[in-house]
């Protein structure tokens, strides 16, 4: 599991100011502030005037300047993807399949935020015939996002474009390792909405894990919308407390694979290394466990040892390799820690063991056979680590599945009964024959339970996430009272 500002902490880092650096060198690429309690309180107050312009230009006034957006983000998204390959160590093309899923996701979000939110007329029932009802979806003013570094676009999109589409203002405090993509993101946003300089819809703060907290107690705040680990999770959730701000929590996983004895088992292989090593790992919805049933066990194993061998990592200055070096230093550790617990615990080395653990990356490691207490089964381990387990039957699979305290995504390798496995697991999304497939349909909610957090983005679900019902009831004429008194006679 990662954690928060202490593991992030760069040697050149002071009290005013911290470094982004380049995974693949640590060498410097850009100087940002930390912003303190009275920064942020500003950019939350000016937020909140913005909010009632952008509220006021209506569903339409609102779609035209998304869609210059998204524009400004299809123009420049070669650049886009560089700023986010330099922080986060991610090979181009991944980048770029980030920011146009991003994108599609913005599209989305401002072409239905009308059909989905406008005020409706619901039925009052027959004893309260004399009301005329209606529901309207009102923006709650500021949402504060606070985002991860793994997908510095693509996650945090998903709450910033639903949110502004819904009428809201947004404050984003990106990651302390990604906060380059965050201003750009921002600068792109000021291009394509010029009126956005007299009212800033859309701001982003600066910082570690103190600014994000600053910005969950900021009064003028209507609701945080969080992305990152379970642990910051809770804390985001205790800070809010404070002034009973609602939050949307979207944490971590230990995403589970099942394979089934009727499973193509070699499109469950390609996606269990996709699924497990793109990104080298550092996916929520990533597949972290597989569970593959007796009969087709040794198939699949083949298949995934000769995938996983094939895959290169970047190397430092080199070409993009099939996966980067891992973002964050510290999970590093992490990842060590579970392939030797693992290894220590009678799991079979299958690909890469404890050596692959390098200095900035690691290369891919397959265990097999890995006893179910072991760390790299029970938590996060956000590296490319998988851990392969051969089970009697698909009961068993979905029982394994199920232990854990997470509940992301999950996904099904079977011909017959996809759906049907699926609908036993405890999880908030399961690709059936495909992997993480979900993550790019903008009409499906995304979210988890349990561990993995609460709420959903994305989708309908995810436009009336940054609202708050309303309920109208207007009297359209006076009952006598004998029908209003309820009495009996
Ligand atoms: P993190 O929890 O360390 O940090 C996330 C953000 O929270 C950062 O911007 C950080 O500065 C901020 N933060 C830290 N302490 C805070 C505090 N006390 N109050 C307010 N904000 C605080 O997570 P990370 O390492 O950036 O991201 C990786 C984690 O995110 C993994 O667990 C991954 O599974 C999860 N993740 C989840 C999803 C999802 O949609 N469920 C998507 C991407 C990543």
């Amino acid at each position: 599991m990662s954690a928060s500002a202490d593991t992030t902490t760069r040697p050149s880092d002071d009290a005013d100011s911290f470094a982004s650096l380049d995974p693949r060198t640590g060498a410097e690429v850009g100087r940002y502030p930390i912003h303190d309690r009275a920064h942020v309180r500003a950019a939350v107050d000016a937020a909140a005037e913005a909010a009632t312009w952008w509220e006021g230009l209506g569903f339409a006034g609102r779609r035209k300047r998304l869609a210059n957006w998204r524009r400004t983000l299809v123009a420049q998204i070669d650049g886009l993807a560089r700023t986010v390959r330099e922080e986060t160590g991610k090979p181009f093309d991944d980048a770029r399949l980030e920011l146009v899923l991003a994108i599609d996701h913005l599209d989305w979000a401002s072409a239905n935020a009308e059909k989905v939110l406008k005020k409706r007329s619901v039925s009052p029932g027959l004893l309260m015939a004399n009301q005329a009802a209606s529901l309207a979806y009102r923006p709650f003013g500021v949402i504060g996002v606070i985002g991860p570094w793994n997908y510095p676009v693509f996650t945090p999109m998903g709450s910033i474009a639903y949110a502004l589409a819904a009428g809201n203002a947004v404050v984003f405090k990106p990651s302390e390792l990604t906060p380059g993509v965050g201003h750009a993101l921002a600068r792109t946003f000021a291009e394509a909405v010029p009126d956005a300089a007299q009212h800033p819809v859309f701001t982003v703060v600066t910082g570690k894990g103190e600014t994000g907290a600053e910005l969950c107690r900021a009064p003028g705040v209507g609701k945080i919308a969080f992305t990152g680990s379970s642990a910051t999770g809770r804390r985001v959730m205790a800070t809010a407390s404070e002034n009973l701000v609602p939050v949307l929590i979207e944490c971590g996983g230990k995403d589970p694979l099942i394979v089934a004895a009727d499973a193509d088992v070699e499109a469950a292989a390609d996606a269990a290394v996709w699924g497990g090593m793109s990104n080298a790992g550092q996916t929520c919805v990533g597949v972290e466990r597989v569970y593959a049933v007796e009969s087709v066990a040794d198939r699949f194993l083949a298949a995934v040892t000769a995938k996983a061998r094939s895959l290169r990592v970047t190397a430092t200055d080199g070409p993009d390799g099939d996966f980067g070096p891992m973002t964050m230093p510290a999970q590093l550790e992490i990842v060590r820690r579970h392939v030797t617990d693992a290894l220590e615990r009678g799991g079979r080395a299958v690909v890469g063991g404890a050596d692959s653990v390098g200095e900035r990356s690691v290369a891919p490691v397959v265990i097999a056979d890995v006893p179910e207490e072991s760390s790299a089964v029970t938590e996060e381990t956000f590296g490319p680590l998988l851990v392969v387990n051969r089970v009697p039957d698909v009961d068993e699979a979905v029982r394994r599945a199920n232990a854990t305290g997470y509940g992301l995504g999950a996904t099904v390798f079977s011909e017959k009964r996809g759906d049907d496995i699926a609908a036993r697991l405890r999880c908030g999304m399961v690709s059936v024959n495909g992997v993480i497939s979900f993550a790019g349909i903008p009409s499906l909610p995304f979210g988890g339970v349990g561990e993995s957090g609460f709420g959903r983005i994305h989708g309908e679900d995810g436009l009336r996430e940054f609202t708050r019902p309303q309920a109208v009831a207007r009297q359209r004429f006076a009952l006598p009272i004998a029908v209003t008194s309820f009495k009996r006679t």
